[in-house]
């Protein structure tokens, strides 16, 4: 019988690896929450909406209606790409510039409630993996199986400069790990659905812990 399964966490803890290879293994569809919030948040910056000021927050709050967001399954891939407005942005909101902005953006209690409600939707058939930051505790609180993930700041950030860092992106560093720790920082203390861990979410620390055996003993979890 299928289940949802919500998977929860601080930023590059290695959720969507696992999320992508629960889903591959189950037969079951992938959401990429954070995806979500990235193409607001590049829909924001094109339009230049982006700043703190009541202003930016409600000319973006007017124009929200018009960012239309759809995944794309690509077969070659193996998992489902981030459209906006018909176009792939699947590399856009990967950059630092998107990463920088985009916590701030998700403070915006519009912003979630749009991008909530579409998750609810999809979610609707079981057989879903969905990972983020509010899955478990607000997307849905019913999943069968939370995970909740973390890891060391030092060894998230090292992984994901690895990871810029292959696809050919010029950072550093320093610059990873403070675009790590701000958004944890402002993830974790939003008035709007802070990151936090659902109660019956079982936490995973996976700073020392391989990839294989943390999902080895995930995957097993999904099958009780
Ligand atoms: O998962 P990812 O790191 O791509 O998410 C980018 C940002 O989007 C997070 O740092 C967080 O601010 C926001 N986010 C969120 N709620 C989610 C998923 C992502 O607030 N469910």
């Amino acid at each position: 019988q299928k289940i949802t399964i919500a998977i929860d966490g601080f930023s590059s803890t290695g959720k969507s690896t696992l999320a992508k290879q629960l889903a591959k293994a189950l037969g079951y569809i992938y959401v990429d929450t954070g995806a979500m919030y990235r193409a607001i948040t590049l829909f924001a910056m094109r339009n230049k909406f982006v700043g703190v000021e009541k202003e930016n927050i409600n000319a973006l709050i007017k124009l929200l209606p018009k960012a239309k967001l759809k995944f794309v399954f690509n077969e070659q891939l193996g998992f489902a790409e981030m459209y906006l407005n018909g176009e792939n942005v699947e590399k856009e909101i990967r950059s630092i510039e998107v990463s920088n902005q985009v916590s701030r953006v998700a403070t915006i209690e519009e912003v979630r409630h749009k991008l909530v409600d579409m998750q609810k939707e999809m979610g609707k058939e079981k057989g879903i993996v969905m990972d983020g930051r509010d899955i478990g505790t607000v997307v849905f609180p019913d999943a069968e199986l939370k995970i909740f993930m973390t890891a060391s700041p030092e060894t998230r950030a090292y992984r994901r400069y690895k990871e810029l860092l292959d696809k050919g992106d010029k950072v550093t560093y320093k610059e990873v790990l403070k675009n790590i720790q701000n958004r944890d920082y402002v993830d974790s203390h939003r008035e709007f659905s802070p990151l936090r861990r659902a109660e019956d979410a079982i936490e995973f620390d996976n700073s020392d812990m391989g990839m294989e055996e943390q999902f080895d003993r995930i995957y097993n979890h999904s099958l009780r």
